[in-house]
């Protein structure tokens, strides 16, 4: 199976409510996507969202970083040498790490069609169900109680609170939502870099003090301060989330090594795609530790190959793939079924991704 043609276009997909986190508001996403074409007819399809705060891309970084790096090392290349393929996207550019993950995503979509298998057959067959949480965007205590009261009559029964803008109204916005959810439903915190060790420490013992029964807290601290995010595990009984401190599987391997985390969050588009997550995942098991896997604001394409990665792998056990139910349109044909809480994925050759409607073409 031969790579004959590659495609760049853009995709606007509209959300069903602003997306507000400690960092930014985003109204609708507008991601890339890719289009590998093959000479045996099979087509793969690839996507990333530029999500400059997390990952320092733009669509025009992606956009460029496609059409004048990668495709040059990818285009008559086949599928067959899938390792020396996905070498060559490693090695054909530092960073990147979105547009990357966007080729890595068709390159996996084309080998599992190659193998007429669904991608998550080839690495691992732990489940073909995931109940993912849903995202709650920060804001004004009682709104935040309010969107959490109509997540759970969505269906979901576990959510991923944001925090991290000023401490002391994070524990009234999480008594808020505690109270107007009752006990049943498993809630999240991710403070997005909000917090220094020491608040951090505080507002959680505050929240443990309340009883708002947390799951467990994603990056307490500033992305680079190894040493806080180290004292926050120490000193608090909640699992501890590294997100924006864990991009690759160096930093997943310093993470768990110096157990500055109990866990990593693991996303495609920081790690540079399906290959990358699966050796963050091997670390993950060697040292007998569990992963979140997350997203950034993807639609379906992308997050579909999420979908595949943790139905592989046990030791992924917190899945925020939330994307595609935040979106108010869903332009992407075949793939896994979404339908809160639910995700199963689906059994078709690849990603199983048969087409996406409304594509412009940029290159
Ligand atoms: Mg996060």
């Amino acid at each position: 199976m031969k790579i004959t043609g590659f495609e760049v276009y853009e995709m606007n997909v509209p959300l069903r409510t602003p997306f507000i986190t400690a960092e930014r508001r985003v109204d609708a996403l507008s991601d890339i996507v890719l289009k590998l074409y093959t000479d045996t007819g099979d087509v793969g399809f690839g996507e990333a969202p530029p999500t400059k705060a997390i990952t320092g891309e733009t669509r025009e970084s992606i956009t460029a970083c496609l059409l004048e790096k990668i495709r040059p090392v990818i285009m008559n290349r086949d599928i067959s040498d899938f390792r020396d393929v996905l070498e060559a996207l490693d090695h054909c550019v530092d960073g990147n790490t979105s547009a990357k993950a966007c080729c890595d995503i068709a390159l996996f979509d084309l080998y599992g069609k190659m193998k007429e298998q669904p991608v998550y057959a080839l690495f691992g067959r732990a489940r073909t169900r995931l109940e993912t949480d849903l995202t709650i965007s920060l804001r004004e205590p009682e709104q935040m109680a309010q969107d959490a009261v109509t997540a759970v009559n969505r269906g979901f029964r576990i959510l991923k609170i944001k925090v991290g803008i000023d401490w002391h109204k994070d524990i009234e916005r999480l008594a808020a939502v505690r109270k107007a959810v009752g006990k049943d439903v498993r809630l999240r915190i991710d403070a997005n870099q909000g917090w220094n060790a020491r608040q951090a420490v505080e507002v959680l013992g505050e929240m443990q003090r309340q009883n708002i029964d947390l799951e467990l807290v994603e990056q307490p601290v500033k992305k680079g301060d190894d040493e806080g995010l180290k004292y926050v595990t120490e000193h608090t009984d909640l699992p501890v989330v590294a997100d924006e401190s864990c991009f690759s599987v160096e930093d997943a391997h310093r993470i768990f090594a110096g157990h500055l985390a109990d866990m990593v969050n693991i996303k495609l588009m920081k790690c540079g795609g399906l290959h990358q997550a699966l050796l963050i995942a091997r670390e993950a098991e060697k040292y007998g530790a569990s992963c979140m896997l997350g997203c950034m604001l993807e639609a379906k394409i992308s997050v579909n190959a999420a979908v595949h990665l943790a139905c592989a792998k046990a030791c992924i056990t917190a899945i925020d793939l939330d994307g595609p139910m935040l979106c108010r349109e869903d332009p992407v044909v075949g793939g896994s079924v979404f339908r809160a809480p639910w995700i199963d994925v689906s059994n078709d050759a690849g990603l199983g991704i048969h087409d996406v409607s409304g594509l412009i073409r940029i290159g």
